[in-house]
């Protein structure tokens, strides 16, 4: 178990932060042991099949449940949709096998990249820390495109050793790995920032449809608003509008495939202003936002699984009607 890693959800971005995190660890030590698991084993054999591809000599198995993987491995890497599926795979099966584990001399690091609730987050850390084994929060941000290059921030949440265990093989998926805090902190940092991300991908969307009316190229508009004071990620990576970043190939190149999905923009709405209620923050922006998306994949659930960005079309389609 002392060289292997699991990694467990292998979606949009678990599959590429997977393959830079193996391929990193392979080129440090050949004898490695990967693990990979996902509830789609087509997934699972997918990435196993085409990391063989590059490295034929690389360890490297599937394995068909999490306890499976958590029985074989030494750090296990998860990277799960919401609060549901984290609390399925940890409570069900990564704890379960810690604590038959917990008589043996092991010290499982476990380290949770997914967006979810702070209260479930921390309540699994508390299980995991109770059989002897260590965990983060690590929720991180840059996209797919950030995952693809290595690039991601991540914002960890954790004691200090748990923290400086993971650096390492945090560094390996990420650019700038920030301590936030204790168990709980990054996911914090995370969902403050999301709701910033989720405010002004609608307003980016708002402002490209108004330029188009006012007959602006939308090129012309978004190199404008780049080097301007409206500057933003969702204007200069993310532009919802085909042909407005010609360097670049954001979601709404491939019909706003791939990217982030707005189901999981309206799930981080929502962890912002229910944990803004908790402690009673304003969020009078955040609420309309969350709104918005809920009417968008009420209204059209096949903009649901598309990138957020696609609020565009939303507002473009509901403004020619
Ligand atoms: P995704 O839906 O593409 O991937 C999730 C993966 O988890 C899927 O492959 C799914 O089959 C697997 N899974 C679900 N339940 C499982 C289970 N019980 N056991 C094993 N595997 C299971 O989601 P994603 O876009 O990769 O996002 C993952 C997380 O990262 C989310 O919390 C999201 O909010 C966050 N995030 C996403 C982005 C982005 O741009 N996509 C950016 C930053 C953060």
């Amino acid at each position: 178990r002392s060289k292997s890693t699991s990694f467990i959800g292998l979606g949009r971005m678990g599959y590429e932060m997977a393959h830079n995190l193996f391929s990193k660890q392979y080129a440090n030590a050949q004898d490695a042991h990967f693990i990979v698991c996902d509830a789609v084993p087509e997934r699972a054999q997918a990435f196993s099949a085409s990391f063989l591809t590059r490295f034929p000599g690389a360890k490297i198995a599937i394995a068909r449940t999490p306890e499976e993987a958590t029985l074989a491995s030494q750090n296990i890497i998860t990277m799960l949709p919401s609060s549901r599926e984290v609390k399925t795979v940890y409570n069900d099966g990564i704890v379960p096998t810690l604590k038959k584990l917990s008589s043996t001399s092991h010290n499982t690091l476990c380290i949770d990249s997914t967006t979810l609730n702070v209260d479930v987050a921390c309540q699994v850390a508390r299980d995991v820390v109770d059989t002897n084994s260590q965990m983060i929060d690590a929720p991180v941000s840059g996209g797919v495109t950030g995952a693809k290059a290595g690039t991601l921030s991540i914002l960890v949440g954790g004691t200090e050793p748990a923290f400086n265990l993971a650096s390492p093989i945090l560094a390996n998926m990420g650019q700038r790995i920030i301590h936030c805090g204790p168990s709980g902190a990054g996911l914090g940092a995370k969902i403050c920032n999301n709701l910033i991300l989720g405010v002004q991908q609608i307003v980016v969307g708002e402002a490209m449809l108004l330029g188009e009316k006012l007959g602006l190229d939308p090129a012309v508009l978004a190199s404008v608003v780049s080097s301007s004071t409206g500057s933003c990620w969702s204007v200069s990576v993310n532009n919802p509008v085909p042909k407005s970043l010609p360097e670049k190939s954001p979601p709404c190149e491939r019909g706003y495939e791939g990217g982030f999905a707005t189901s999981l923009m309206l799930k981080d709405m929502g962890l912002a202003t229910d944990i803004a209620a908790t402690v009673g923050s304003p969020l009078p922006l955040g609420e309309a936002a969350e709104s918005l998306y809920a009417r968008v994949i009420q209204e059209e659930p096949d903009l649901s699984q598309k990138d957020f960005s696609s609020i565009y079309r939303y507002l473009s389609k509901a403004s020619s009607e």
